[in-house]
């Protein structure tokens, strides 16, 4: 098959993979600095873990990600810059529970307090580093603390078992900017910053765009996508889940994909549903997270309260039919299916990073260097939306600089 152009004029300056919020805000910020960029999305709407479903009565909830802290100060300034502080929207407080035996119970009542006491003075003298979240938080907590309650709630933070990850990935100190609400959201969701970056001068968006290979084509860089197209840039930039990534780079940068094929994935299968104030039971809360259960977790809009209608979005182990997920959602909330006043899912992919994940970003690194190949995601410092946007940003200056 013969090349046929993209809808775009010429060659771009820059082509990113993958319209998640590191391949946007990478895009938002060379295109600030002047640079022409294509965005390539296999799915047939940017944002990848970012999804907020919309229903017709202006009622959102979020089925990926869905808090954002004054300690984002990358993101906070991407906001920013792409006009959008008035959107913010603090969160307001609400408890996480936890679902034991079909009843919502609260934490403490579920921690063994003597254990607890017990280990908490090692917080004092224990080191993270080298240590993986089951290692450090077990000597915390207590071994039968943590195997009980600490591992699923850790668990719910990435929506995997979180034991095998570095500690040091897990939470991070940032410093909060406290003008700003300690967590919040946007208008509308967190879409809404995903619609706005697609949007920016400079930056033109293709979806159903998935890129199948990669080539080096004067005066940089060709890709082929799956429906045939090609695009060509002088530079590229891979912001996609790292099997995908590593994928591509084979016949370009065999040492970079086979450093990425180190970095090992899981799925995600996210089911939220809208209920009617009346129909769900529950007391307001923030998420639930269950003891043991085909999910880890339940995120709430109680958050950003609205008057008519109420949302969870579980978020499951992948492997469940959608009507098997929509009834495991009826059990748990008790509420019957024909009063789900909504329905959404969507499929995420998400790093599981384990100890040793440091030297596998080191190897990228080195392997691109020079290359004229760009890598950002949320396999570089972690995988909050702020290590994606801190990795975007480093990234974006190597290619500015390395552009003059
Ligand atoms: C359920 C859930 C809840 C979360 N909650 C939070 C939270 O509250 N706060 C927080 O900070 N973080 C949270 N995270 C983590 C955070 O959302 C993600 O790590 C981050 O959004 C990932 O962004 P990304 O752009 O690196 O990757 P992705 O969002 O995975 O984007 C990659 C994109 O590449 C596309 N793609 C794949 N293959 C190709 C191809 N061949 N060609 C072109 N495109 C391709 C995909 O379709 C996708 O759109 C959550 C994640 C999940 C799944």
């Amino acid at each position: 098959m013969g090349d046929s152009t993209l809808d775009v004029a010429d060659v771009v300056d820059v082509v990113i993979l993958g319209a998640g919020i590191s391949g946007l805000s990478f895009a938002h910020h060379v295109a600030r600095a002047g640079l022409r960029c294509l965005v390539l999305e296999a799915a047939p709407s940017p944002g990848g873990c970012i999804r907020t479903a919309r229903g017709s009565d202006g009622f959102w909830f979020e089925l990926g990600a869905h808090t954002l802290y004054n300690s984002y100060s990358a993101l906070l300034d991407v906001v920013a810059e792409a006009g959008l502080r008035g959107a913010i929207a603090g969160r307001h407080p609400a408890p996480y529970r936890l679902l034991v035996e079909g009843k919502v119970r609260s934490v403490p009542s579920q921690i063994a307090l003597g254990e607890l006491f017990a280990s908490a003075w090692r917080v004092f003298t224990l080191r993270k580093a080298g240590r993986s979240v089951g290692d450090y938080y077990g000597r915390l907590v207590g071994r039968r603390n943590w195997r009980r309650v600490f591992s699923p709630l850790l668990s719910a933070v990435p929506s995997q078992r979180a034991d095998d990850f570095p500690a040091e990935m897990l939470f991070k100190q940032r410093p909060r900017r406290k003008e700003f609400p300690r967590t919040f959201t946007l208008k509308n969701g967190l879409s809404t910053l995903i619609e706005r970056l697609a949007g920016e001068e400079r930056v033109t968006l293709r979806v159903n765009a998935g890129a199948k290979a990669l080539r080096r084509a004067e005066p940089g860089f060709a890709v082929t996508t799956q429906a045939g197209d090609t695009a060509r840039a002088r530079h590229l930039v891979l912001a996609l889940p790292p099997d995908q990534g590593a994928r591509l780079l084979v016949p370009l940068l065999p040492a970079a994909a086979a450093a990425l094929l180190r970095v090992r994935t899981t799925t995600i299968d996210s089911t939220g549903v809208a209920f009617a104030k009346r129909d769900l039971p529950f007391p307001r809360l923030a998420g639930l997270v269950p003891l043991d259960d085909v999910f880890f977790s339940a995120v709430s809009r109680d958050v950003v309260p609205d008057e008519r209608f109420r949302a969870l979005a579980f978020h499951f182990r992948a492997g469940l039919g959608l009507e098997e997920r929509l009834e495991r959602i009826a059990a748990v909330t008790g509420a019957q299916r024909e009063r789900f006043a909504l329905v959404g899912e969507h499929r995420s992919c998400l790093p599981s990073p384990a100890l040793g994940h440091g030297d596998i970003v080191r190897a990228l690194d080195e392997s691109i260097a020079a290359s004229g190949v760009y890598l950002t995601g949320n396999y570089f410092g972690g995988l909050a939306i702020e290590d994606c946007v801190l990795r975007s940003l480093a990234e974006s200056r190597r290619l500015l600089s390395e552009s003059k």
